[in-house]
């Protein structure tokens, strides 16, 4: 018998079945070129989860709820899903409104992201519904943004920039060549890494990740004790750049903060023996007040030594055993290049 979660499982499956993974898709037109191509060319992506895709469905029920708003005011003469077909690919406009002239496109958000808003991939989105075909009807365009954790609905008027539609199109252009021609996905772009946006984020990642940057070979390295599977990624290398350099930049700030630490101390030191030789606590000087607290030390028992002692056994400490959280130790390190001879 299906529970309620199971058939809205079900009804999410059967609405991602019914996309065609082979078009070039107007929407993506602004997002990682590489991934169109990916798709269309039938690499396999990981499945979506079942919350990517109700994350996905609750997009639709927004569009409804916005497509209601404009019915209300005017009433049949809204128009939903227009199909927009291009030599490089299919969009599909989320509303049309003939008496504004107006073509709105609607997003969801989280209040997290407004400062970011309007998105340029929605931007971008735009440019190619009204490049193919709202520019011949004199169309306005609308990005409408609904705030999920407040129902809010903010509006962004987008113009119109012929200029940068060509260079979309040109964008299309080469995912279409890569499609049909050379049957290659487009390279990832240079400005990507694995681990930050578009290609990964938060806990996510690209449902194409691992033909971006899985390992170029897995192998074990050494014998015995010293025996480890190491992955060679030649496109980490500047992911590990990075994490070097910020691995050092933090060691320097910890040594400056050492360094600062002992100032302090000697400063507390001084402190310490003037206000003892007044027999006060308190040192007022200019507009400062300083206050000495000896805060007495914690009482703690050393059950090592109390074994060692022979005072209590393995046996009776056992109830009272805690396991700490261990941690992972990373340890980078860096081959030096040979100088060239010349
Ligand atoms: S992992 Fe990054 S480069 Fe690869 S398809 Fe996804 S977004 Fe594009």
């Amino acid at each position: 018998m299906p529970t309620t979660a199971d058939l809205h499982a079900a009804y999410l499956h059967r609405t991602h079945a019914t996309f065609d993974p082979r078009e070039i898709r107007l929407s993506e037109v602004g997002q990682c070129p590489r991934r169109q191509t990916l798709r269309i060319l039938g690499y396999p992506a990981e499945a979506p989860t079942d919350q990517q895709l109700a994350i996905f469905d609750t997009g639709h029920r927004i569009e409804d709820f916005v497509y209601r708003l404009w019915a209300t005011r005017y009433p049949r003469r809204v128009l939903r899903q227009i199909r927009v077909k291009t030599p490089y690919g299919t969009g599909h406009i989320d509303l049309w409104v003939p008496p504004e002239r107006k073509i709105v496109e609607v997003k969801s958000t989280t209040r997290a992201r407004i400062a970011d808003l309007p998105l340029d991939s929605h931007v971008d989105q735009l440019h190619m519904y009204q490049y193919y075909w709202g520019a011949q009807r004199r169309a306005v365009l609308e990005l409408a943004y609904v705030v999920k954790e407040t129902g809010e609905i903010l509006p962004f008027q987008i113009s119109y920039d012929v200029a940068h539609a060509r260079q979309l199109v040109a964008n299309l252009i080469a995912v279409q060549g890569a499609a049909e021609m050379t049957r290659e996905p487009l390279p990832v772009p240079a400005e990507y890494t694995a681990f930050r946006y578009p290609c990964s984020w938060g806990a996510e990642r690209c449902a194409f990740w691992t033909h971006c940057w899985g390992p170029d070979a897995v192998a074990p390295e050494g014998s015995g004790q010293e025996k480890v599977v190491v992955a060679v990624a030649a496109s980490f290398a500047p992911d590990l750049a990075e994490y070097q350099t910020l691995r050092q930049q933090r060691s320097a700030l910890l040594a400056q903060a050492d360094t600062l630490k002992e100032h302090i101390e000697v400063l507390e030191e001084g402190f310490e023996s003037f206000l003892a030789a007044q027999g006060a606590t308190v040192l007022k000087a200019g507009p400062f007040r300083l206050r000495r607290t000896v805060v007495p030390g914690r009482v703690r028992y050393d059950a090592r030594a109390a074994l060692d002692a022979g005072v209590v056994t393995e046996a009776d400490l056992a109830p009272f055993k805690k396991t700490g959280v261990g941690y992972t130790r990373w340890t980078v390190s860096q081959k030096r290049t040979q100088p060239q001879e010349t």
